[in-house]
């Protein structure tokens, strides 16, 4: 990646340049990014991957990559191949600092010790059920076990106990000693260690106890050197839990959890729970169906790295929850595949055309642009011959007013190519139309110096020197913004059932016949496409990332 990249500021690294400029932790920056391994990355994870890695690049310090495997049963080692694979695909690089949580569970519970032995954490045999009940309301102050005050001793040979596997999954727990009419419900000694006989995709069986998230992320931060412990605000609330641990067995050196607003995105759901039972109930076709926000569908849809970087760079940072339009991130990709994409003539929905006065067997080699906003592309030789195909769309018998393109009696350009004139409709004994007959002005050859102007423009392809694909027309998965606040309605009941269209006779220029998945292309008039994955030598699919049509663009213009 460009180093020399920075990203625009925000309150967090405002903070860091204050500690920076007060020494603080020795002026080291060192941030992580803490997935947990139980299902795939998200856009809203690349916010947060850009937030954290963005930080360290540009500040001289570390970023670590940390999975945070503390809840055996719902994560896979799958999960884990995925996330290295997309944290790396965005540009990222945490060096030889790839860790686990589960690395530190020895230490964990050393910590879970001394935590004990300090009288600031208790073995309490009380249900789940009772421990809900007794945690009391943002009303009420909670009641406190009747195991509170057990004796440390007692404490201590029932917690060896509980990791000895002597006991019932779920037949103790420990936890914190606290506060149990604190304001802040988590403070009220919350559990910090549960009995669970589940085989860790790491550890295998070696352990039957697990820490709670609140408990091993500090620890885990301050383990690791972390200085800012960046997260998203749900977790603001748990702040004086995370500071409370570190406090308790008097750590130094303590990180700073700071908090900041996550990404949503219109017209799409991010939970990974939400996206599995999406996956999971065929919905998709998978983790990366390329309408998905995961970044492995994004990146299968045709999105590039760079492009969901400038996107986490213009939606920046801040305080507040909010929805992002999700037209911005599909602005992002179309001002990035603008500079850089390779234009390729191609019709979707073919409708043949002969041009009558076009001696047969004739071919002739023109010249079209490669790509207008970068000259250093250069230009290619297409085709033009006697039988070519142009989008059904560009043709009406019945033309609306200001219909410039293909119509009984008009003339339109064929781009790179001359201009045609429509003379008879061709139909089939039912009374579809079949071709167009149009003939040529062998004048008008586009670069010659021609004068003779008409209103529309159209692509085409010429038929020999064409090839079939199938093409993917993908669309927002969702029919409205917010899936998840329509009332009475499961947001799988509002999927746009228009969201795949999936075309198969599809004519694309010649040229671009050995096209390999993952190539990115603009179809010009059409949008920007990409090769699917399912694509092979004989059989070729294109997925297309997103149309021309940029309605940001438009908003921005309105403001
Ligand atoms: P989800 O709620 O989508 O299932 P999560 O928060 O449980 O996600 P984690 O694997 O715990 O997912 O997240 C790893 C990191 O990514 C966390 O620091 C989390 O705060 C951050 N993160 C998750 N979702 C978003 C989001 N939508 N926007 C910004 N950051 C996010
Ligand atoms: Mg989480």
């Amino acid at each position: 990646m460009d180093e020399k990249q920075t990203s625009s500021t925000n309150f967090i690294r405002e903070i860091i340049e204050e500690d920076l400029r007060n020494n603080k932790n020795n002026g080291r920056v060192h941030t992580r990014f803490p997935p947990e391994p139980n299902g795939y990355l998200h856009i809203g994870h690349a916010k947060a991957i850009c937030l954290n890695f963005g930080i360290a690049r540009d500040y001289n310090g570390l970023c670590n990559l940390r999975f945070d495997d503390t809840n055996p049963s719902k994560e896979d080692v799958e999960y884990v191949d995925s996330i290295i694979e997309d944290v790396r695909w965005l540009g990222f690089d945490w060096g030889d600092r790839m860790y686990y949580a589960s690395d530190y569970f020895q230490q964990l519970y050393e910590f879970a010790i001394e935590l004990i032995k300090k009288g600031k954490a208790y073995v309490d045999p009380s249900s789940p059920e009772e421990i809900r009940e007794h945690k009391g309301t943002l009303s009420e102050p909670g009641k406190e076990s009747p195991y509170r005050n057990r004796p440390i001793e007692e404490s201590l040979d029932l917690f060896i106990k509980m990791k000895e596997g002597k006991f019932e999954d779920g037949s103790y727990v420990l936890r914190a000693k606290i506060d149990m009419s604190s304001p802040n419900i988590h403070m009220r000694d919350p559990v910090i260690y549960r009995i669970k006989r589940v085989t860790h995709h790491r550890t295998g069986d070696k352990w039957c106890i697990y820490p709670m998230y609140d408990y091993a992320h500090p620890l885990s931060d301050w383990i690791e050197g972390i200085t800012h412990s960046l997260c998203t605000l749900e977790f603001e609330i748990h702040r004086p839990l995370y500071d409370w641990f570190l406090e308790a067995l008097e750590l130094e050196n303590r990180p700073r959890q700071i908090e900041f607003a996550r990404l949503n995105l219109s017209y799409t759901v991010m939970s990974k729970r939400k996206l599995l039972e999406l996956v999971e109930e065929g919905i998709v076709s998978g983790w990366d169906d390329p309408r998905m926000p995961t970044i492995c569908g994004l990146r299968r849809r045709g999105y590039t790295p760079e492009s969901i970087r400038n996107f986490a760079d213009k939606i920046g940072i801040s305080k507040r929850d909010s929805l992002t339009d999700v037209a911005l991130l599909e602005h992002s990709i179309r001002e990035d595949l603008n500079k850089r994409a390779q234009r390729v003539m191609a019709v979707l929905n073919p409708l043949k055309v002969i041009i009558t006065n076009y001696p047969e067997g004739k071919v002739e080699e023109l010249e079209a642009v490669n790509n207008p906003e970068d000259p250093s592309m250069g230009k290619r030789k297409i085709y033009f011959s006697r039988e070519i195909y142009v989008e059904r769309d560009d043709f009406r018998e019945d033309p609306p007013k200001d219909f410039h393109r293909l119509f009984p009696g008009n003339e339109v350009r064929l781009k790179y190519a001359y201009i045609i004139k429509c003379n008879e409709v061709i139909k089939d004994s039912s009374g579809n139309i079949i071709e167009l007959h149009c003939t040529y002005d062998p004048e008008t050859k586009s670069g010659s110096g021609s004068k003779r102007s008409v209103k529309g423009t159209i692509h085409w392809v010429s038929i020999p020197h064409s090839f079939d694909a199938e093409v993917r027309l993908y669309d927002r998965l969702f029919l409205v913004e917010n899936p998840l606040a329509v009332e009475g309605k499961d947001f799988k009941e509002l999927i746009n059932p228009d969201s795949l269209k999936i075309l198969k006779n599809c004519k694309i220029e010649s040229n671009f016949i050995n096209v390999k998945p993952g190539d990115r292309f603009q179809f010009e008039r059409l949008g920007y496409f990409c090769v699917d994955l399912d694509s092979t030598d004989s059989y070729k699919v294109f997925n297309r990332t997103v149309s021309l049509k940029d309605t940001w663009a438009k908003i921005e213009k309105k403001n």
